[in-house]
């Protein structure tokens, strides 16, 4: 192996460089980026928006000159790929108008997602938050609006919320489901979040069918909503146009690939948001677009490459998102029987603790725990993480109860909610 070529430098794609240059110090390494960023976190981006920060390099974990001088990897930024030919393992690059070929021996496709465009029609500008690239620009016409509207009350538009809200500005939230994060939590759970947008005064409008969305006015079937601004936030797709016609697509629209990030191509290895995978509490194929996923997908198949066998174990789907100091965090299937409860943060004496949401969902019978969803103001991640880690495992409910899980009260109970949900499906 004399060449390995890497499509999209995101977090998938730089993975995959850096795990190949770690094993294997003499292969020439190429990336090619259609932006100027690499090790970009898009993930900052509403922050970015809010004013959380204004150093825009902070974007970039590493920069192109890192991975070249400290990890020998030939990044070039600017150049889009324009077309791949598997069969003579070549690619076709755009590098300032001119065009170039490449050959590799593999090839890593990290070429990301692009944000869904919806049925109903689009005119004049709107924003699509989500590449890190455009931030800057979005950023400055967001602020100087007054009233901006979001179409989609998926993970980005809550988020997006919360940044404009924080902001000062006038928000007004158009989701067409009945409620907000429907793909993520029940609704039984997305109350509290919805209470919350509505207390710091987003107008929020739930199943609310958008029938087109121009530069400052939205029309659904309902009404017609004005603005300075509209967010299009309506979901993401997998980047797969490069390979459409020459590799398998899985029937979650990714890139089809086996438990080694390889595809149906030898020497093609897809990663990150292009690529699907398996969900270990389904056993079906499944699509998790989220950061830590792609940066282990770029990571086993970066071993995979230099020659170091790595399999990649799936998928359990933990998200985690937040509205002002509510968070959201969901992990697993919703299979079998879910039970809700609500606990405290801190115990009874300690000021300042909170209410917590704990939704379990078991199989009854194998008591295998299938998923999760959490809601509160405090330590939502690390119960998240703890379901999904069993999950991973194939953890009962018994496991769960039983996890010796920290106490102290300025931060837990002795019962924790986990397992005070947990308790609930030992009841004989
Ligand atoms: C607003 C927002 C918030 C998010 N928040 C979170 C979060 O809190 N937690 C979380 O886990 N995930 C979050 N995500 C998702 C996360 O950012 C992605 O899962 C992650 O970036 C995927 O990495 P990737 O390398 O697969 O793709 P990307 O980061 O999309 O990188 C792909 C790269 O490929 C380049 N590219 C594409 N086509 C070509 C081509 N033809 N030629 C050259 N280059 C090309 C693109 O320019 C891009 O830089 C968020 C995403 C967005 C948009």
């Amino acid at each position: 192996m004399d060449r390995v070529i890497v499509i999209g430098g995101g977090a998938a794609g730089m993975s995959a460089a850096s795990r190949i240059r770690r094993l294997n110090e003499h292969v020439r390494i190429t990336v090619f980026e259609r932006t100027p960023l690499v090790s970009h976190a898009p993930c900052g981006i509403p922050y970015y928006i809010e004013g959380l920060f204004d150093d825009y390099s902070l974007f970039m974990t590493y920069t192109p000159q890192f991975f070249m001088e400290k990890r020998n990897i030939e990044v070039k930024t600017g150049v889009t790929v324009e077309e791949i030919e598997t069969k003579d393992r070549k690619i076709y690059v755009n590098s300032n108008d001119k065009k170039e070929v490449e050959e590799y021996d593999y090839l890593v496709y990290a070429t990301g997602a692009k944000p869904a465009m919806p049925k109903f029609p689009v005119n004049g500008e709107v924003f699509l938050i989500h590449h890190p690239a455009d931030a800057e620009e979005i950023r400055e016409k967001l602020w100087s609006t007054r009233k901006v509207i979001i179409v989609g009350g998926g993970i980005v538009g809550v988020e997006m919320a919360e940044a404009l809200t924080k902001k000062g500005k006038e928000v007004a939230l158009l989701h067409r489901g009945k409620w907000i994060l429907n793909k993520v939590i029940d609704q039984d759970m997305a109350e509290e979040v919805q209470e919350e947008m509505k207390r710091v005064g987003v107008d929020l409008h739930l199943g609310e069918e958008v029938i087109e969305v121009n530069a400052e006015k939205v029309l659904t079937k309902s009404g017609e909503y004005k603005a300075d601004a509209v967010i299009l936030g309506v979901g993401v797709k997998p980047n797969v146009q490069l390979l459409r016609d020459s590799v398998r697509i899985g029937e979650t629209g990714a890139v089809w690939t086996d438990q080694t990030m390889r595809t149906s191509d030898e020497y093609i290895y897809a990663v990150g948001d292009a690529a699907e995978s398996i969900n270990i509490v389904t056993g079906k194929r499944d699509w998790e677009p989220f950061a830590p996923v792609a940066n282990k997908m770029g990571y086993v198949a970066g071993s995979n490459i230099a020659g170091y066998p790595m399999k990649f174990p799936g998928v359990v789907g933990t998200i985690i998102t937040k509205f002002n100091e509510t968070f959201i965090g969901k992990t697993g299937a919703f299979i079998g029987t879910g039970v809700k409860i609500k606990g405290r943060t801190r115990a009874r004496y300690y000021p300042g603790g909170t209410d917590i949401y704990v939704k379990l969902y078991v199989d009854e019978g194998s008591k295998r725990i299938t998923g999760g969803q959490i809601v509160g103001k405090e330590e939502v991640l690390g119960r998240v993480n703890t379901i999904a880690s069993l999950i991973l495992k194939g953890g009962t409910v018994e496991d769960l109860f039983f996890s010796e899980l920290g106490y102290l009260p300025a931060i837990s109970q002795v019962w924790d909610p986990l397992i005070v949900a947990a308790r609930q499906f030992l009841r004989g």
